[in-house]
């Protein structure tokens, strides 16, 4: 048995403060990824901390034509606000493509942007995968790898990252999850409307705690 703290967030900046003081600290939303990979013991953080409670659920139509998508909007409030639907159809056919209904309810679009890697041998604890256990290989390299990236490649890690549907609706995504993963989210993103005219321009253009 591996102990682990457990906390639930008053608010936004001691959040990101107390996950930020401990690289083994991490956020919990709404746990379809997070807690499938602590139960394969993929991960073991020392603590969650859990931002459900936050004020993070908001789609806001800003002034310049673009949205404001809280981190904790659930994939199918996104996928069904008529801002997006609208206005943004390529974000909300991209969402309903993703995963079941059931955990589109759950997942949130911090988690969505932020989940780790889908690769098989990541989550097979028995396979060697850097991205796991740094330095240990990559199994995908001579083993599964159909579904894995075609750009952003490295000799050490094949897997398409971020892993999330939106992605190719996106692809200006994963600076922005560098930035999480440096710990400046949980967010509010920015979904630029240049995506009306031009679907392939995408992007989100900020992520800042609020
Ligand atoms: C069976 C199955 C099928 C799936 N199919 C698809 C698919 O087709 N397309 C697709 O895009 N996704 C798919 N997913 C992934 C799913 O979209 C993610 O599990 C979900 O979006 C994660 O959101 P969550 O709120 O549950 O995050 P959690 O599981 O709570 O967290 C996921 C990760 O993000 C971090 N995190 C969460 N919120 C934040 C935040 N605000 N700031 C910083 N870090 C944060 C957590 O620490 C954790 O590392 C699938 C998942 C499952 C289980
Ligand atoms: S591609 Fe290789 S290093 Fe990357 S997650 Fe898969 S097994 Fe791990």
């Amino acid at each position: 048995m591996r102990p682990i703290s457990y906390a639930r967030a008053t608010d936004v900046a001691s959040a990101i403060t107390t996950v930020s003081a401990d690289p083994e600290r991490a956020f919990l939303a709404g746990g379809t990824t997070e807690i499938d990979l602590l139960r394969l013991n993929v991960v073991q953080p020392s603590g969650l901390v859990d931002i459900n409670p936050l004020p993070l659920k908001q789609i806001q139509e800003l002034a310049d034509g673009g949205l404001r998508i809280g981190a904790l909007a659930r994939m199918s409030d996104v996928a069904e606000a008529p801002a997006v639907v609208e206005r943004f159809p390529m974000i909300a056919q991209a969402l309903v493509l993703g995963a079941s209904p059931q955990l589109r309810h759950m997942a949130s679009m911090g988690g969505n942007l932020m989940q780790r890697v889908r690769c098989s041998y990541f989550r097979d604890t028995l396979s060697p995968c850097n991205k796991r256990e740094p330095g240990s290989g990559c199994a995908a390299l001579e083993g599964i790898n159909r579904g894995h990236a075609i750009l952003g490649t490295s000799e050490q890690c094949i897997a398409t990252i971020p892993p999330t549907s939106l992605s190719p609706s996106s692809l200006s995504m994963p600076s922005c999850i560098l930035k999480g993963r440096k710990g400046s989210v949980p967010l509010p993103s920015t979904i630029s409307s240049s995506c009306q005219a031009t679907p392939r321009t995408v992007s989100i253009r900020s992520i800042t705690a609020s």
